[in-house]
């Protein structure tokens, strides 16, 4: 069985003060939860912080919320995957839709970061889904096909055992309308059957897929109930240490 991955995209939210505050509740909340693992990904300059913090709550493990490819070297404003390992990251998230749509990050880019990800000893949440007009004229299947073969084609069965894909149906994120468990059910396993065409049976049972995009306490549970959704990633509402152990609860 996949072992349930539940994390926390805190997307540009929360200064170094208030990631603090929100980190010391959900460590007294979570300090016996074992059921998942727990992921956090604050922005950059409160990872060092959250590190700290997180060395006494070893259950729950920090990422990041992007890198770039290059080991080093003239990329103004940009992070490595060292420097992340460095700070004490575990998850990198890779190919959010908000990267794809707002700084223009094609299949090919997210590759390499993949790749560079996986070989600084980082776990990609590799991030995939369809717009709305997509979802409306049935055209999805192939778009997260061509997302997976653009992104995942010739990785190597070591690279894609770090991987955990999230599909995240952009109309669904930050709208309060989420895909049904149906409807998330549907799109996991096809990009389930995608992965064992791509990649073979093993690689395809073994990789988590979890499902991101307006995840509440309210349908946390019956979303996690369905066969391939092995987690979620949480936007808004991970933001609320509340709200983010009801639903690390759901598990
Ligand atoms: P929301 O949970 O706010 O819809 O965001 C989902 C998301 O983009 C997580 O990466």
């Amino acid at each position: 069985a996949r072992t349930k991955i539940i994390a926390g995209n805190w997307k540009m939210n929360k200064t170094v003060a208030e990631a603090t505050s929100l980190v010391e509740e959900l460590k007294k909340e979570l300090a016996t939860f074992e059921a998942a693992a727990v992921v956090l990904c604050p922005p950059f300059t409160a990872l060092v912080s959250v590190a700290r913090l997180l060395q006494s709550a070893p259950r729950i493990q920090l990422g990041a919320q992007n890198l770039h490819p290059a080991p080093s070297g003239a990329f103004t404003g940009e992070i490595s995957a060292a420097m992340l390992r460095e700070a004490g990251c575990r998850f990198v998230i890779v190919g959010h839709s908000e990267r794809r749509r707002y700084f223009g990050e094609t299949d090919a880019f997210l590759r390499e970061k993949l790749l560079a990800a996986v070989a600084a000893g980082l776990r990609p949440i590799f991030c995939v889904g369809e717009e709305l007009p997509d979802r409306e004229s049935g055209r999805w299947p192939a778009h997260l096909r061509s997302q997976l073969q653009g992104a995942l084609s010739g990785l190597s069965v070591d690279a894609l055992s770090q991987i955990v894909l999230a599909y995240e149906p952009v109309w669904a994120i930050g709208t309060g309308r989420n895909a049904t468990p149906e409807q998330a059910e549907e799109a996991h396993a096809l990009l389930r059957k995608e992965l064992e065409a791509l990649h073979g049976a093993t690689v395809a049972s073994k990789m988590p897929i979890q499902y991101g995009g307006s995840v509440t306490p309210r349908n946390a549970g019956e979303l996690l109930a369905q066969p391939d959704v092995d987690g979620l990633l949480v936007g808004g509402a991970s933001l609320d240490a509340g709200s983010f152990t009801s639903i690390v609860f759901a598990v």
